[in-house]
């Protein structure tokens, strides 16, 4: 199978998904995540008209972006565990942040971002001068180290919504694994209900939940963004240093 081949196939059970549960396919985006998969891969899906792509570690994100400029309608979306001192860098090249979890991260993101705005605004269009934030929930409580704490996602969400550099788009979580993809359902409920406790859509109008293992339970559950990487890509690599 080509990667392209690949792409359909995820998008088609996709639109199947979001059919099953009564919603239009187009409510629901993907983002391909190519971390650990070269750039060649990634033009190969953009000539195939793909354009959201997601990458996990700052420097990967850097060097990949680097290397594929020429593509100029490709998004680049910063889906991983992100430390203050890579915000710098990363807010140069992506539309969106998934893993904001801390008031601390968010300042700094802000505080970059408004440093490149203009830039941003002639890159990728005047809709993202802004840097688009969705928050991590640590959606399995204590038992889980990336996320904000379910008790402190109040306060959160007011300090990016009150960044003028940030645009506050919604919510992401990483359940934890199981070997059933059933097993992420409660999880991916529990991330809506959360939703809906803190201004619901209007306010909140993305979900970014699901990847290869569960992407289906996801939609069922609500889910706005899927984030799939393996069943696209293939496996991954082993991650070295
Ligand atoms: C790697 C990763 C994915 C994609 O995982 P797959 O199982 O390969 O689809 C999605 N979201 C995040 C946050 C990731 O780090």
């Amino acid at each position: 199978m080509t990667l392209a081949a690949n792409l359909e196939a995820i998008e088609r059970r996709i639109a199947r998904a979001a059919e099953r549960a009564g919603r239009a396919p187009s409510t629901v985006r993907l983002i391909a995540v190519s971390k650990g998969h070269p750039s060649a891969a990634i033009r190969e899906l953009y000539a195939a008209g793909h354009r959201d792509f997601g990458e996990s570690y700052a420097q990967e994100l850097e060097s990949k972006a680097a290397e594929l400029a020429d593509l100029g309608e490709l998004r680049w979306h910063m889906i991983g565990h992100l430390q203050r001192n890579k915000a710098r860098s990363v807010v140069r090249h992506v539309t969106s942040v998934h893993s904001v979890d801390s008031i601390a991260l968010a300042s700094e993101l802000g505080r970059r971002a408004r440093a490149v705005a203009e830039e941003r605004a002639q890159r990728f269009g005047p809709e993202h001068a802004r840097l688009d934030v969705l928050v991590e929930v640590s959606i399995a409580g204590e038992a889980q180290k990336s996320g904000v704490a379910q008790d402190a996602l109040a306060e959160l969400l007011a300090a990016v919504e009150s960044d003028p550099a940030l645009r506050l788009v919604g919510l992401m979580c990483i359940p934890p694994w199981g070997d059933e993809p059933e097993a992420a359902r409660p999880y991916f409920e529990k991330l809506a209900r959360l939703r809906d406790e803190h201004g619901g859509a209007e306010r909140l109008p993305e979900l970014s939940m699901g990847m290869t293992h569960d992407f289906e339970q996801a939609i069922a559950a609500g889910a706005t963004i899927v984030r799939v990487g393996t069943a696209i890509f293939g496996e991954r690599p082993p991650r070295r240093g």
